[in-house]
Parts: structure tokens; sequence; C-alpha cells
């Protein structure tokens, strides 16, 4: 049988793992098995490939490798940060703030924060789903404890000015936070530059393995543990490592650092940005009735998403998945949910827009060709939702009327 046709765009949901990583965690699955608290030969290198990993993830960010704490992913970094900061202050204040638009991994930690007696301030952002510097000026308070935005949006791929909202939370005393799960590995990252005080990622968004996470922590900064148990991460996290997913995180990290200064040394738009642009471009002039959402240029260089009006984005996805295509509606987290998307509603758009909204995210690996055969489906699964719309049908009656 022919195997059926696979064009991957769902990168901001998971990335497929690059073969070298793969290759580096093979060992780790098979003989080199000790655990890494142990105190023989079998164990120590298991200690040592563990510090490798954190080397090259450090290396990644810029910071020193004590300041890496591994997790089980970035849910747990998020919700390491946000409980651990408001357990270590909460003497000091209960008021932290955070952006409408945030992953539910920081949503719901505020959820679980607000039923424990802290209150918290929920940034606006605009119709490019972007935060304005002087909104958390205003924002903050004696009592603030802790700011944390993210990098980059999941759903629209809108990047925040972080060295800024970091300095503004700083002036005032306050730490800051910045969930960085779809920026870590797709652009260049400094966290001494930017100044933040904790950072999370997750492997699984850089073409490594899925289930390990990872929380910058820096040099200084006190956070309640959040697992207890074992001495671990140097009695920060407890549990026993997951050396093999650990060691393809810090492969991942290195493929990823080599990839960045390559793409720097040669300055232009990156083929992926090209190709993010390309298809931008054409969607929106070929398809009726389209809107690309998040900021034009200030955008991770895989996202390009849009809303289809006149459209179900559910349906359209079964659409696309016949033709071989893989992407999603908002974030992968909330498919499958009737709700309309947060990050959407938070842009501005009405119900009946974000209904039809779709998600595309490209790797360093897609190819033009692929883009041109995700056009050409798209322009047809469209029309062909269109064509079975009554919405559809009536705006096309009135326009008629009119003429
Ligand atoms: N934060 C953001 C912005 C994400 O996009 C995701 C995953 O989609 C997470 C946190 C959760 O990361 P993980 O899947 O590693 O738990």
């Amino acid at each position: 049988m022919e195997k059926k046709r696979l064009v991957y765009l769902d990168n901001a949901a998971t990335t497929k793992p690059a073969a070298a990583v793969v290759e580096a965690m093979l060992p780790f699955l098979t003989e080199e098995y000790g655990n890494p608290s142990g105190l023989y030969e079998l164990a120590t290198g298991n200690k040592k490939a563990v510090n490798q990993a954190r080397r090259q993830l450090a290396a990644l960010l810029g910071c020193d490798h004590r300041e890496i704490f591994f997790t089980s992913g970035g849910t747990e970094s998020d919700n390491w940060a946000l409980i651990g900061i408001a357990e270590q202050l909460e003497e000091k204040g209960r008021h932290i703030i955070t952006s409408s638009i945030e992953h539910h991994a920081i949503l719901h930690s505020c959820d679980y924060l607000k039923k424990r007696g802290f209150e918290i301030s929920y940034l606006p952002v605009d119709e490019d789903g972007v935060i304005d510097p002087m909104k958390l000026k205003k924002a903050m308070r004696e009592d603030t404890i802790l700011v944390s935005v993210m990098y980059a949006n999941n759903e629209i791929g809108s990047i925040q000015p972080i060295a800024e909202l970091c300095k503004i939370a700083h002036e005032k005393g306050a730490l800051f936070h910045t969930d960085a799960v779809q920026a870590v590995g797709q652009i260049p990252i400094d966290v001494k530059t930017l100044g933040v005080d904790l950072l999370s990622m997750s492997a699984h968004k850089l073409h490594g393995p899925k289930g390990v996470g990872a929380l910058y922590i820096k040099e200084g900064i006190k956070l309640a543990s959040f697992q207890h148990g074992g001495a671990q991460e140097r009695g920060r996290r407890a549990g026993t490592e997951n050396v093999p997913a650990i060691v393809g995180f810090g492969k991942a990290a290195e493929l990823a650092k080599e990839r960045l200064a390559e793409e720097m040394k040669l300055g232009d738009a990156t083929e992926q940005q090209r190709l993010r642009d390309y298809l931008i471009r054409r969607v929106l002039t070929e398809i009726p009735y389209a809107r690309l959402t998040g900021h034009r240029t200030q955008r991770l260089p895989g996202n390009a998403s849009f809303c289809f009006q006149f459209t179900e984005g559910e349906a359209l996805l079964i659409l696309f998945d016949m033709e071989g295509i893989c992407a999603s509606s908002g974030s992968a987290c909330t498919t499958g949910s009737r709700e309309p998307s947060h990050v959407l509603t938070a842009i501005g758009l009405p119900p009946e827009v974000t209904r039809g909204s779709i998600r595309l995210t490209l790797s360093h690996e897609t190819t033009q060709e692929e883009i041109d055969y995700t056009i050409e489906k798209m322009k047809e699964i469209i029309a062909k939702a269109r064509s079975l719309s009554q919405d559809y049908a009536d705006m096309v009656k009135r326009w008629k009327k009119r003429l």
C-alpha cells in the first residue's frame, strides 16, 4: 500500500526528535541504566551525562550550568516557578502579575494561587497580542512579588518585549519569570542580557524528547521546592532523573545552538522565516475572508496563524488530515474544547471569527514544496467548507442584493 503523504505543520504542539537526539539517548535506554545517585561507575557515568546536558543547556541560554534544574516539562517548570516563588515570598507580598494570553500551565497555577489567597492581575494585550510595558508599570504595586509573562505565544506566535518588562518589575523590587517554552531553540535567547530571574523550557519543542524540561533559576534566587523527596538537582527538585530524556534534551540544545549560530552568521531572514512569510502572503491574497492573527513581524519564525471566517477550525483540521496535513486550531491543548481560545478573545476577535482559527507552525526542515502543497489544499478545503456554511450563503445573498 502506498504510504500516506505527511506534511507536519504543528511544530508548536511538538517537534520531531532529531536523529542525533535519538542516537544520544539510546545507550541510556539500554546498557547505561545506572541511577545517577549511585557511587559505582555505571551510576557516576550517568551523573556525568546529566551534568553534560546541563552544560549544553547553559551554553544555549548564556548562563552557568548550576542555574539549570531539570523537570518533567514546561508545565512543571511553570508550576514550580509560580507556586515556588509565591510560597517563598508570601510574607513579603501576595500580588502576582501575568498576562491574559499565557498558556494554561501559568493560568491554572494562578487559579490555584488565587484559592490560596494570592491576588493576580492580568495584563491585557493589543490587537497584535503584544503587551504595552506602560500597562505593566501601572499594574505594579508595593506588594507585587512576581511578574510572569510568556516570551512568545503558543497560538499566535507574538513575541513580548521581555527585557523591558523585566526591567520594570525589577525597578519595583519584584522578580520576573518568563515561560519561554515556545521560544527556546527557535530564536537566540541570552538570559543575562534579558535579566530574567526564572525561565521555563521544554525539550519536545526543540526536537528533543517529550516529558523533560528545565527551569533556569538565576544564582541567588530562593525558590520553595515543588517536589519533596530525595536530594536530586542539588536538593531543589526531588526524583530520580530521567537520564535518557535529559541527555536527549542536552543534545537538542546543542543542535539548536549550532543552528542559531549558523543562521546569525548568514544575517538575512532564515529559510523558515522566508517560507512563513511566503505562506502568510499567499494565504492573505488568495483566500478570501482570511485574517492573520498575531504580530506581523514580531512573531516566532515558524508561526503562521489565521482565522478563516465562515468556517469551523475543527472541521478544517479533519479535512487537512485527510490530505496528510497536520495543523491545529488555536492551541493543541485546547483543541477538543468548545470554548473560544482565550488568546484570540484577548486580541479582540469575536467568536464568529475565532471559530475558524488555524495554526500552521513550520520547522527548519519544512520545504517550499510542502508549503505550496498546503496552500493549494487549503484553498480547496476552505472553499469546500464554506460551500456547506449557511452563514456564508447568507452573506453571499446579502452581497448579491446590494449589487
Ligand atoms: N508553555 C507553553 C507556552 C507551551 O506552549 C506549552 C506546551 O504547549 C507548555 C507551557 C507546556 O509544556 P509541556 O508540554 O512540556 O508540559
